[in-house]
């Protein structure tokens, strides 16, 4: 579990008093770069502005199915060798 907060600077300059981010989203999925495993992390979003960042990344952990991946941000298969 996470207990670093995040504040979105851009948001709190303009309002002029700390937003932050807030956890909109528990335990999603993600696979990225070229690992091969998947993480479980967690969305934050500004309530103000929107953005979203996604952290408080676990392990990697390795499954056989991609089913369950909810953003697959994984690059090697951009290397030439498409299905
Ligand atoms: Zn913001």
């Amino acid at each position: 579990m996470t207990s670093e907060r995040m504040i979105c600077l851009k948001c709190s300059l303009e309002a002029g008093s700390a937003v932050f981010y807030e956890m909109t989203k528990m335990g999603v999925t993600v696979r990225y770069g070229y690992h091969r495993g998947k993480f479980r992390a967690d969305i934050w979003e500004c309530p103000r502005c929107h953005h979203k960042v996604i952290k408080g990344f676990g392990s990697e952990y390795f499954v056989s199915n991609d089913d369950d991946v909810d953003f697959d941000l994984y690059e090697g298969h951009r290397r030439g060798d498409r299905k």
